[in-house]
């Protein structure tokens, strides 16, 4: 399964501009197994110029300074009304994450560009001449990318995989919680501020009918056969709420999977049941790790600085020019 890396506030609002294509393209895959693969590689020192990079947009090539980049990510990802300072922090994370691609090679899945466009590979990307010619106010954004121009994160002198995402819940997610690999700045730290956004809590009924389909697709070993308040058991739960693992069927299978295979907003669920359905409760949304938008929000409200929102989601990481 893919992972979705960074899954800003932005792309809910995306949801409801964008054609339904656009829609359907960003909807969870399902009914795959899991990859074990973890997204976040070991940081790669910085050597050379990044001053520009080469995005593939709807598929082809296109280089841009590095800064214009950036405030096309930061205008996807956020929005623009937010406070200044939750949105320079948001720009200094998405600089830092095009930075990290650009020091760790193309990959595969694009060796013509550094990066593509689509959230679930790289990073959403917006083009803020367009997205202004036809009326939208980015000033914020824009102001936001030059007040905070060339800096990113870096630990051990690496840039950063600065993974962010809408809210989460009390505490953001440890990477390890998440992606099984033990990241030193991306640990499980409070972020309060989360109800702010309106869809902190949701929730997903299914049918018995349409749950046992799905589950029979994605975890065939699963037996569901028996009623709903059988089919799960056994969570073990991170620090900050998530489903790490959980028993379903008499299979373990990973909180991830189940929040793509059910398309749930976040990990942090908890479930209820009656005779034929399931409804899985949520809480947050995105996979919970690195900044949270909206505790950016919350902490520059309270009067936080970007250096000190990106500290407090980001720790042991130093903040410096590219
Ligand atoms: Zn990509």
């Amino acid at each position: 399964m893919r992972k979705l890396l960074l899954t800003g506030c932005g792309l809910v609002l995306a949801l409801y501009l964008t054609p339904a294509v656009w829609l359907y393209g960003s909807e969870p895959d399902s009914g795959q197994t899991a990859s074990a693969s973890a997204p976040i590689q070991s940081g790669t020192p910085l050597t050379g110029e990044y001053s520009t990079v080469t995005v593939s947009i709807d598929g082809t090539p296109t280089e841009l300074p590095l800064e214009t980049y950036v405030a096309g990510v930061v205008a996807a990802e956020i929005p623009n009304d937010f406070p200044l300072d939750a949105i320079r922090a948001q720009a200094v994370a998405a600089r830092t994450y095009a930075v990290y691609k650009l020091a760790s090679g193309r990959p595969e899945a694009h060796p013509d560009a550094d990066v593509c466009d689509d959230y679930h590979h790289c990073a959403a990307y917006r083009d803020i001449a367009v997205a202004t010619a036809s009326g939208n106010d980015l000033s914020r954004v824009q102001q936001a990318v030059e007040d905070t121009e060339g800096e990113i994160l870096t630990y051990d002198g690496a840039p950063i995989a600065a993974v962010f995402h809408c809210v989460s819940g009390p505490r953001t997610e440890a990477a390890r919680d998440v992606w099984g690999e033990d990241v030193p700045y991306l640990q499980s730290v409070v972020s309060p501020g989360g109800t702010a956004y309106s869809g902190y809590e949701d929730a997903v009924t299914l049918s018995a009918t349409a749950f046992r389909e799905k589950a029979a697709q994605a975890f065939p070993s699963a037996d569901v056969s028996g009623p709903p308040d059988d089919w799960f058991k056994s969570s073990v739960r991170s620090d900050a709420g998530g489903v790490i693992t959980v028993q379903l069927g008499g299979v373990t299978v990973e909180g991830t999977d189940v929040r793509e295979v059910f398309g749930l907003q976040s990990t942090n669920f908890t479930i209820t049941t009656t005779d034929d359905s399931i409804t899985f409760h949520t809480i947050g949304y995105g996979h919970g790790v690195g900044l949270s938008q909206y505790g950016a929000r919350y902490l520059a409200e309270q009067g936080a600085d970007y250096t000190e929102i990106l500290a407090h989601y980001y720790p042991n990481t130093v903040l410096t020019d590219v």
